[in-house]
Order: C-alpha cells, then sequence, then structure tokens
C-alpha cells in the first residue's frame, strides 16, 4: 500500500466544485482506500501566465496502485473536469499532481519517468503545495530541512 500526497488546484470556473468533484472521483477508484485532504487555500497564480487565483490543497491517498496507474487515474480525473491542455501553466478546471509517495514502511518512492517524476520536481519550492502538505503531514522533511522551516525561508524569500 502507498500513501500519495498529491497537490490539487483550480483556477476556471467552480473552483471549489472543481476539487470537490476530484476528491469524490478519486473515492470512488478501484484500489483507492481513503482519501483525505488539506483545508483549501486562495493562492496567487505561479509563473508567467496571467490568470486568475488558485484554489489548492493537498490529497493524502492511500491506494495499492502502482505510481504510472495512479498518473492515468489522475489525468483522467482531470479530463472529466474538462481540463484542456492548451497553454503550458495557463488556466485549468482541475490539476492534479503526484507530489510525494511513500511506500508502506514509510519509505519515500522515487519516480523518474518520461511520464512521471516523483517527487515532483518544484514542489520544495512552492509555498501552495507546502502550505497545506504542512497541515496533513507536520512531520515532514526534505534532504533534512523541516517543512516548517521551510516555509519560513519561502515566506522571507516573498517578503
Ligand atoms: P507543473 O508540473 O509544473 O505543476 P502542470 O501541472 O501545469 O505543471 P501539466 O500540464 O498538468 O503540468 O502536466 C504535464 C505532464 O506532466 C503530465 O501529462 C504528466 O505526464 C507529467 N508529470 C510528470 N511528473 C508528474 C507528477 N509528479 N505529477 C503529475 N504529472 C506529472
Ligand atoms: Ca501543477
Ligand atoms: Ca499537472
Amino acid at each position: 500500500m502507498y500513501t500519495y500526497y498529491m497537490g490539487i488546484g483550480s483556477n476556471l470556473g467552480d473552483r471549489e466544485g472543481y476539487l470537490a468533484f476530484a476528491v469524490d472521483q478519486l473515492c470512488g477508484v478501484q484500489g483507492v482506500a481513503n482519501v483525505e485532504h488539506s483545508s483549501w487555500i486562495e493562492t496567487p497564480p505561479w509563473g508567467p501566465v496571467e490568470q486568475g487565483p488558485f484554489l489548492n490543497g493537498i490529497l493524502k491517498v492511500q491506494s495499492s496502485l502502482e505510481p504510472l496507474i495512479m498518473l492515468e487515474t489522475v489525468l483522467h480525473v482531470e479530463r472529466l473536469a474538462g481540463r484542456q491542455r492548451d497553454i503550458h501553466w495557463g488556466p485549468r478546471t482541475l490539476d492534479l499532481d503526484i507530489v510525494w509517495i511513500e511506500d508502506g514502511a514509510g519509505q519515500c518512492v522515487e519516480v523518474h519517468t518520461p511520464n512521471l517524476v516523483v517527487p515532483h520536481p518544484y514542489f520544495w519550492e512552492r509555498q501552495f503545495v507546502l502550505e497545506p502538505l504542512q497541515e496533513v503531514y507536520p512531520t515532514f522533511s526534505y534532504e533534512g530541512e523541516s517543512i516548517g522551516a521551510r516555509l519560513e525561508t519561502l515566506r522571507v524569500l516573498e517578503s
């Protein structure tokens, strides 16, 4: 059994509705045992494209699905939510990113394939990922740094 920590976001249409839709869809997938989520937080858009604010959070999912199958599953849920892939980093109804995976022993699972890279390459740079991750996983640390310390650093860099 794996524990998946997934970033979830929406900045188009009924944002809260899309996040709830994703939780609901994942709960119905065979091989997914449990879905918990952080609070949803409103965050400014990230990257070069001008667009509306996001509603972001983290899903914590217990699942027997292998990482590439989980990726297919979340891409399918994005499509069901009407996600269009036109502008890179552009506005979207639903975005689901696999941020971090642990195996049954609590060890980090790394994936490096053309379609899936985990840990997610930018997660440690993104406040909108780390804030909700801290809520569902307060003892999280990465490369010797606690998530609390990392968030402090990012807040200082931002101000
Ligand atoms: P970012 O990944 O920087 O947050 P994005 O979420 O906007 O950008 P997408 O257009 O949603 O990027 O995804 C493009 C592709 O990224 C997906 O089709 C998927 O194959 C690939 N990908 C690689 N690693 C991951 C991951 N950890 N989680 C989700 N998708 C991933
Ligand atoms: Ca993303
Ligand atoms: Ca994505």
